[in-house]
């Protein structure tokens, strides 16, 4: 370090659920480096690749430094720099009148390009309450899952991830580790070195698969039936743990019936895996203490997503892996936050009012849909600010033309001229996570992180929450709450929870929770049990019981459409983010489609041709990769890449449907039936 540098510490702010405490060295106002921190012990002082970067993206010399205003058609991306004042002035104008007739009319739409608390929904929650604005459904990645996780353990929480070291067997299911959830695959890795089976399971050949002892690669959206033939097993060999059963649970006679309809034989047609596989692994979970489950989010992308997560979440009650603290299962911690969000982000604010609430992941046809007595008004306006649902939102060719709409007014608050903030009226400059205050939870440890400022905002670029309380004032909302500062809606999220003199000083710290939360039950369900039948399902109209559901794209099922694709991230990008990233998306290279051998040769398709990928929905370019880590029949498209940087304008999600799943009203992104074909075929 230079005599005039400085170190300060923030927090990573990307959809990953690591949430890794940063050190910025800061040289003459500059960010000059971004390290992990040693000091936090879920970070370890390491970052990932794309994060290790932080410094090219933030000083990167696309990023967006001023207001814009469009001046060519939709969609051209043809834009001019205007005054902030002007921009606000103008767009405070549009909504006012938008809402004069129904501020229904206006939709927010958000999610994940921070996770930061105070930047994410913070000032932007109170500003379209206020507005009284249509309410986004924020389903686009998790709430299969997080719903399922309520419906049987009672909420997002399962086991602390530092346990996994300590276990002897570990499930890695729906999950490439290596690639997104790095920090836990060195705990894994901890354990393997300490005689721990791994065992992943998921369609594809991952990096993380081949490190694994052994690789299940099922076939998408089978996970139930699988998770069902372990059940099968575990009852028939008797490795099952009655007591904690008995005491712990709910719904074990009906549970037991359905399990007992899915011998491995069965699974194994369904899941395309050789029986052995099956049962060696049912043999493995009911015979070694401690066995931890790690699920991800991939498993839950399909029709029946929410049950086949609901089914792997009934495995540990069955063999009373939660009595050990290294034993259980993680999808996600988040449940265990103390957030307040009422005080945040003041839904109080309401009042009488109750709008309608649309789903992210239908904003292809909901953009596109007119007024009617059902839908309510047609979407006149959309403010977007952390996400990029040009890109990322699935069927996206009906996105795209959704955002062209020359009657839809669309502001978009970004860093970079992504897809969707070429579709905009008015893109107006984001700051980065080191240019402002945020608090973060974590998806996948139990840490409260502090993100503190380590330099100016760059060039004009302003937080969301500046944004926000610039235009409630110019909107006349003369509310106390939009005063508020960025620190003091840091020291609001999570109230007298946890020690912010602590967050000041470190950077972090930790919630004080049991280390084995449900040794003895007291799951947070309505029964305190871990709910194998969930009577709030069943008073839904819906089966209490998981459920093996196939796919409603179900590979075999369509002459025209053979393969079943599934989009995994790029390993160097995060959802949409980093693409822009020159060293990043030089790694990558171009947008690639994984084929088996055997696929191929069928095809005709050699390694390195570019190829049409092909339904119904649309048609998307990239190049052909022959590789085993595609399992026959099955097709990988790692994504997502901004569709301006795919070669015919699209990108993988010009194949996918709005189709939504079982439970939690999410995305089904890895459902989905295409067909591959040399592009010169076309
Ligand atoms: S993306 Fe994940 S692994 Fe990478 S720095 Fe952020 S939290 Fe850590």
């Amino acid at each position: 370090m230079t005599p005039d540098a400085h170190r300060v510490l923030g927090a990573c702010p990307h959809d990953c659920p690591d949430t890794c405490s940063l050190v910025t060295t800061v040289e003459n106002g500059v960010a000059v480096r971004v390290q992990g921190n040693p000091k936090h012990r879920h970070t370890d002082g390491v970052l990932c690749a794309k994060v290790s970067k932080y410094t090219e993206r933030t000083h990167h010399p696309e990023r967006l430094l001023t207001p814009l205003k469009r001046v060519g058609p939709k969609g051209s991306g043809q834009f001019a720099p205007v005054p902030w004042d002007e921009a606000l002035d103008d767009i405070a104008q549009r909504l006012k009148a938008i809402a004069a007739r129904d501020p229904q009319a206006i939709l927010p739409y958000s999610y994940a390009g921070t996770m930061g608390l105070v930047q994410g929904e913070g000032m932007a929650g109170r500003f379209f309450h206020r507005l009284g604005a249509s309410l986004l459904d924020r389903t686009i990645c998790a709430s299969a899952g997080a719903e399922a996780l309520t419906q049987t353990l009672g909420n997002k929480v399962g086991m602390k991830v530092e346990h996994f070291a300590e276990a002897k067997l570990i499930l890695i299911w729906g999950s490439n580790a290596i690639g997104s959830n790095l920090h836990f695959w060195r705990l894994a890795q901890q354990a393997k070195r300490d005689g721990a089976r791994l065992v992943c399971i998921d369609p594809r050949r991952t990096e993380t698969a081949e490190k694994c002892h052994e690789h299940l690669a099922i076939r998408p959206g089978t996970d139930a039936a699988l998770a069902f033939a372990l059940m099968h097993e575990l009852i028939v060999h008797n490795w099952i743990d009655h007591d904690y059963v008995q005491r712990h649970t709910l719904g074990w006679d009906q549970l037991r019936e359905r399990a007992l309809q899915w011998p491995p034989a069965r699974a194994a047609e369904v899941c395309g895996i050789p029986v052995e596989q099956i049962t060696q692994l049912a043999r493995d979970y009911g015979t070694t203490k401690p066995a931890a489950i790690r699920l991800n989010y991939g498993m839950q992308r399909v029709r029946g997503g929410g049950n086949a997560v609901r089914a792997v979440a009934c495995l540990p009650a069955l063999v009373g892996a939660w009595r050990h603290h290294a034993g259980g299962l993680l999808l996600s911690s988040s449940g265990h936050f103390p957030v307040n969000r009422a005080a945040l982000q003041r839904p109080d604010l309401l009042g009488e009012r109750r709008p309608r609430t649309i789903n992210m992941s239908t904003i292809g046809d909901d953009l596109l849909r007119p007024a009617s007595p059902e839908f309510g008004p047609a979407i006149e306006a959309l403010i977007v600010y952390n996400s990029n649902p040009v890109a990322v939102a699935p069927d996206s060719s009906k996105v795209a033309q959704g955002f062209q709409r020359d009657n839809l007014f669309t502001v978009v608050l970004e860093q970079f001229q992504t897809d969707t903030a070429d579709m905009a009226d008015y893109v107006l400059p984001a700051t980065t996570q080191l240019e402002h205050w945020d608090i973060h939870t974590s998806y996948g440890h139990t840490d409260v992180l502090l993100n503190r400022p380590a330099i100016e905002p760059l060039g004009e670029a302003r937080p969301n929450t500046e944004v926000f309380r610039q235009l409630a004032r110019r909107m006349g909302f003369t509310d106390a709450c939009f005063n508020d500062d960025d620190l003091s809606l840091c020291r609001t999220a999570l109230g007298e929870q946890v020690d912010f003199n602590a967050l000041l000083e470190h950077g972090f710290a930790t919630l004080a929770l049991p280390e084995a939360p449900f040794a003895d039950g007291h799951f947070p369900t309505p029964s305190g049990k871990c709910e194998f039948f969930s009577q709030r399902l069943a008073d839904q109209g819906l089966d209490g019981l998981p459920d093996h559901l196939p796919n409603a794209e179900l590979a075999g099922t369509s002459e025209r459409y053979p393969l079943a694709m599934i989009s995994p991230p790029a390993r160097n990008f995060l959802n949409s983010s980093f693409v822009n990233v020159k060293s990043l998306r030089d790694i990558e290279g171009e947008p690639l489609l994984e084929i088996h051998p055997l696929d191929a040769k069928a095809r005709h398709i050699r390694s390195g041709e570019v190829v049409r990928v092909f339904n119904d929905r649309g048609e998307y370019r990239c190049t052909a990769r022959v590789s085993e880590r595609a399992r026959p029949g099955v097709v990988n498209g790692l994504g997502i890449w901004w569709r301006k940087l795919g070669l015919n304008g699209t990108n993988v999600n010009e194949l996918t449907s709005q189709r939504l799943t079982d439970l939690g009203r999410a995305p089904t992104f890895y459902d989905c039936l295409v067909e591959v074909a040399p592009a010169e075929a076309g």
